[in-house]
């Protein structure tokens, strides 16, 4: 019999949304729970992200006056997976994520509210809808975390304003442009900003969370006020098996080895494996790298390999949350073209010079268009842009350049201008030289597109036509606020790649969160929810929120199902 340094009834893997959301969920069952966190920060991806949730026909729908019903969730999701997930876990997801919704607004600091006009990714397929599903975190006062403020990872870099605090998406919407509204926004927000001075002395960062770290902020409040045991620097390395059953596994705690026993299961919610160059030149298509992604560094894919090690049978391992992403110097991640790729008076070419796909697509499938570019062109090096002209850059951001009315070019730091980041030049032709791409070719593409963007339709691929297009579009610019020539000098451009913010291929599961075997049977004991798992979503992505979502819901169900176990005592109690 082997040596168990601690006994409890669920280890959880990880600190991101699927394994923080299933600790305190285990906890309220009555179950004692050890949640561990490789990294020396809780959060994870999770913490990072926008933190918003996508569940169909949400109470907060109704409230906002959108109807919604379970019967549209279903078959939108049906339509946008395109058969490749069984009607029953899709079923499942509508069905549950309402519940889990529920149960955190209930009994955690957990709040969300619908974001009334972010659109589903596909609108107007069957059962879509142009809002209300993706919600959106409320603010949270960090300071109530106290010195565990300090221990949840930061967000993104390009989520806070002047580098300094986050926002709210619905407050995003507002920020963007640069007119007189936006500035006094801005101005109220730094207002605000500095009345928290003494909390962020006190606390060592800032205490007004937003996104995903509000969301991982009130999960890890939640956690802590439960007093479950939460342990950073602490990674899984290796799962213990007795007669095929997971029983417990091996942890690295700060250096020290420790063996815990799982009475009821081990939940593996370790994230994706896009910090993991083997497995994605394994599974990937190419080009790829670790370079391109926008998350952790610590998710580097050891739930999965650890699951298939045991025999699990894997799924969508080719995939991922693909975004496009620029590269900022001197930024550790990638930063990903959520607002650019919409605007209008700016397109994507490849290093041929021409289009390649619908640039203000929801940002999987413009990863994909890359990628079929790649299929296409057989470039050897390829290599894509985002080329805009004056009037974008006059009131447009590109990744960490703020608008040219706020910061010209004459000021940008050298870091960002003379091609570091931004190209510029007073013809395309001298734009094309800089970035040795065919300048003839260029100019055919741009006088094409401009002639789609006076008329607002785009017949070569459809940009501005669904409504998703144009959420982030300029409604200053007629008649399509997504479409605008691109024509006054100086030109710009910035090189993009094809990115993701995690991957979503991993250990097959089913209704339960139960790993499974290459012959459909689950390993027991071994329970896997998040970014460790094939995603729910298949493919696809349904909106804002269409990875978080699963994450929670299914982390829930892991737990649930952990918690119906009965343990060999009590089985061997109840057969007595
Ligand atoms: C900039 C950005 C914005 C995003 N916005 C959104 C959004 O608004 N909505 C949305 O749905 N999705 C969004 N995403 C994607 C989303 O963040 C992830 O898909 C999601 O957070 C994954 O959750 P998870 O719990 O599976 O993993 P994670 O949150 O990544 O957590 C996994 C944790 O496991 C830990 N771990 C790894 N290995 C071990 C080990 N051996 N032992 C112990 N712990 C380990 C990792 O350190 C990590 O902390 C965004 C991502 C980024 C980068």
């Amino acid at each position: 019999m082997a040596e168990w340094d601690r006994t409890v009834d669920l280890l959880v893997m990880g600190s991101g949304a699927a394994g923080m959301g299933a600790a305190v969920r285990g906890h309220d069952l009555g179950l004692d729970v050890l949640l561990v966190e490789k990294s020396d920060l809780y959060g994870g991806n999770s913490a990072m992200s926008g933190g918003v949730c996508w569940v169909a026909n949400n109470p907060g729908m109704a409230k906002e006056g959108i109807e919604d019903s379970d019967e549209d969730g279903f078959r939108y999701l049906k339509h946008i997976t395109k058969g490749e997930v069984p009607d029953e876990m899709l079923w499942l997801y509508v069905r549950e994520s309402k519940r889990v919704l529920a149960y955190l607004h209930d009994k955690t600091h957990v709040r969300y509210v619908p974001l009334a006009k972010y659109t589903d990714y596909y609108p107007e397929a069957p059962g879509g809808r142009p809002g209300g599903r993706s919600m959106d975190p409320l603010p949270f006062d960090g300071a109530k975390l106290r010195e565990d403020l300090i221990r949840l990872r930061r967000p993104h870099p390009q989520s806070q304003i002047l580098g300094k605090f986050g926002i709210t998406a619905r407050e995003a919407q507002a920020a963007i442009g640069v007119g007189f509204k936006t500035m006094l926004f801005m101005a109220w927000q730094m207002f605000l900003y500095g009345l928290r001075y003494f909390k962020r002395k006190r606390w060592g960062r800032d205490t007004k969370l937003c996104a995903g770290n509000s969301l991982m902020g009130r999960l890890l409040y939640s956690l802590k006020e439960r007093s479950v045991p939460a342990w950073l620097n602490t990674g899984v390395t290796e799962l213990v098996f007795e007669e095929g059953k997971v029983v417990g596994a091996v942890l690295d705690k700060e250096g020290t080895p420790l063996r815990v026993k799982a009475n009821r299961g081990v939940l593996l919610a370790a994230g994706g494996f896009s910090r993991n160059l083997e497995m994605r030149e394994q599974y990937q298509r190419r080009p790829i790298t670790t370079e391109w992604t926008a998350g952790t560094p610590s998710n580097t894919g050891d739930a999965i390999r650890m699951g298939r090690d045991a025999g699990a049978a894997l799924g969508l391992m080719d995939e991922a949350w693909w975004t496009p992403v620029s590269l900022v110097p001197k930024s550790p991640f990638s930063w990903v073209l959520v607002v650019e790729k919409s605007l209008p008076h700016g397109l994507f070419v490849n290093q041929a010079g021409r289009r390649f796909t619908n640039e203000a697509a929801p940002y999987i499938d413009v990863v994909n268009g890359m990628y079929d570019d790649v299929a296409r062109t057989g470039a050897a090096d390829p290599r894509w842009f985002h080329m805009f002209d004056a009037s974008y850059r006059k009131s447009s951001v590109a990744g960490p350049i703020a608008p040219g009315k706020v910061m010209p070019d004459k000021q940008l730091p050298r870091r960002y201008r003379d091609g570091n980041y931004l190209y510029r030049a007073d013809t395309i032709e001298e734009l094309c030289e800089q970035l040795k791409i065919p300048a003839a070719t260029v100019k055919a593409t741009i006088a094409r597109f401009n002639e789609y963007a006076r008329k607002g339709e785009d017949p070569d691929f459809n940009r501005g036509w669904s409504a998703q297009d144009r959420y982030y579009g300029d409604p200053r610019v007629k008649p399509n606020c997504s479409l605008g020539p691109i024509e006054t000098a100086p030109f710009y451009a910035v090189q993009i790649y094809p990115g993701d913010l995690g991957t979503k291929g991993g250990l097959l599961t089913d209704a339960h969160a139960r790993v499974l075997k290459q012959d459909g049977d689950p390993i027991p004991g071994l329970y896997a929810a998040g970014n460790s798992t094939a995603s729910v979503m298949g493919r696809t992505y349904p909106g804002a929120g269409g990875t978080i979502g699963p994450a929670l819901t299914f982390g829930f169900l892991a737990a649930e199902d952990a918690a119906a176990q009965r343990t060999n005592e009590e089985r061997q109690e109840a057969a007595e």
